[in-house]
């Protein structure tokens, strides 16, 4: 019997709640987000009264914790937004609830991320013999367990370590994020981060980049740019030398960015407008697609895995190991595009892995901390099937 809560009714909301609600291991499952219409849509397409329902601010510990008390979870499945993290993590210590989450704590004030914040809970969290899993969406979360499986099978150590990103996709439309808009923009508008020889080299935003070859979809310009599960996999893995994390963009869509960004749009400090505060980059969220409804229209694929380079057996050493999504596929089976869907599918997954007591711990654990195994064993049957390629051009080696 495991009892499941999910935060946030969003993209990546939608598609956790289809999978949790289709997994017998949930007896019980709840969906729990600020506008409880939009719960309730998720749960009314399910159908079968299967998902309940609540209206929750989970920027309230007081809240959440009344929640928590009657629902009486298992596990918290974290899918609300990054500033929400410490508060629902507060609120599990509190009830006695697991934890388990898809993208590490931002504070509303500072476009800065880190694991440090949530690290810091981890003698709380062994100390109630709670399990916390952090970072188990697609990057973070099955890209960390595709080095943990490389690690485990492929390598005796790992040395470079590129990690993929390609959204080959297009959904017709001027602009749009793929995810929450304001936790994209502050994501891809801040400087560039990589690991070197144990040391963190800082690039200006998009200063490194090269094109690189993507199974079925081709020559994309990719970028270098930070991305949060570089700084547990240098922790995890310390033969690493160098770790990059790569993210593909057109041309037009760093136009945009670039005007948002030069307009003041991007701002995440409150201004006043008409003796309202107002904070643009919120008030931009407003105005643009919601990424929920842009999987109607998207056609095409992501592709996203790790470039690997090591050693085994005394041997030099390349491995490729990838999952591609088709948007239009993801979109038959949930309504949502791949972007949502790679997120959720690994979210629902993990939390299975924790209700069947595969994944267990007590304290806050990344997700490559757990054994790689059962979890790719059943990606693919999820939905995200993944390949590997041994011994073969990286490309990313070239380009130092
Ligand atoms: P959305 O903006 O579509 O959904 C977020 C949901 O959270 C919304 O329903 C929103 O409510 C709800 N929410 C926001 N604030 C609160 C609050 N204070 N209390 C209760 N509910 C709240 O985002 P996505 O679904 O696209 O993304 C969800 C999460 O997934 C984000 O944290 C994102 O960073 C992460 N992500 C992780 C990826 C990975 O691979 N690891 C990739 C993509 C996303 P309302 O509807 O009222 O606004």
């Amino acid at each position: 019997m495991c009892r499941a809560l999910i935060i946030g009714a969003g993209g990546v909301g939608t598609v956790v709640t289809q999978k949790v609600a289709a997994n017998p291991v949930f007896t019980d499952v709840m969906l729990a987000s600020r506008t409880k219409s939009k719960c309730d849509a998720v749960a009314a397409a399910i159908g079968g009264n299967r998902v309940k329902t609540a209206q929750v601010d989970a920027d309230s510990v007081e809240e959440l914790v009344a929640l928590f008390s009657e629902f009486k979870p298992d596990i918290v499945i974290n899918v609300a937004l990054p500033y929400q993290d410490l508060t629902i993590m507060d609120a599990c210590l509190e009830c006695g609830c697991n934890y388990l989450d898809t993208a590490n704590y931002e504070p509303k004030d500072e476009a800065h991320f880190e694991y440090s914040w949530q690290w810091a809970y981890q003698d709380r969290f062994k100390e109630k013999g709670l399990t916390a899993i952090l970072g188990c969406g697609f990057d973070p979360g099955v890209t960390a367990i595709f080095t943990a499986y490389a690690a485990k099978h492929h390598f005796d150590e790992i040395h470079y370590l590129d990690i993929v990103d390609c959204n080959a996709g297009n959904h017709g439309m001027a602009f749009a994020t793929n995810f929450n808009p304001e936790i994209n923009i502050r994501e891809v508008t801040q400087k560039g981060r990589y690991y070197e020889n144990g040391k963190w080299v800082t690039t200006e935003p998009h200063e490194i980049h090269a094109p690189l070859n993507y199974p079925e979809i081709g020559e994309r310009e990719s970028y270098v740019i930070y991305h949060e599960e570089l700084e547990s996999l240098v922790k995890n893995y310390p033969s690493i030398k160098r770790a990059r994390f790569w993210m593909t963009f057109g041309q037009e869509y760093l136009t945009h960015l670039r005007v948002i960004q030069n307009i003041g749009m991007a701002r995440i400090d409150p201004i006043i407008y008409n003796g309202v505060e107002i904070v643009p980059i919120q008030f931009l969220k407003a105005v643009l697609p919601d990424p929920k409804s842009l999987g109607s229209n998207y056609h095409g694929q992501t592709s996203i895995g790790c470039r690997i380079q090591g050693v085994k057996d005394g041997k030099e050493r390349t491995y490729y190991i990838y999952n591609n999504c088709d948007h239009e596929v993801a979109f038959k089976e949930t309504g949502t595009q791949a972007v949502s869907f790679t997120t959720g599918v690994p979210a629902a997954l993990g939390a299975s892995m924790w209700a069947k007591g595969l994944w267990r711990g007590a304290g806050v654990f990344n997700v490559e901390e757990f054994d790689p195994d059962p979890f790719l064993a059943e990606l693919g049957e999820q939905g995200l099937p993944w390949v590997e390629m041994f011994d073969v051009d990286l490309e990313v080696d070239k380009i130092k």
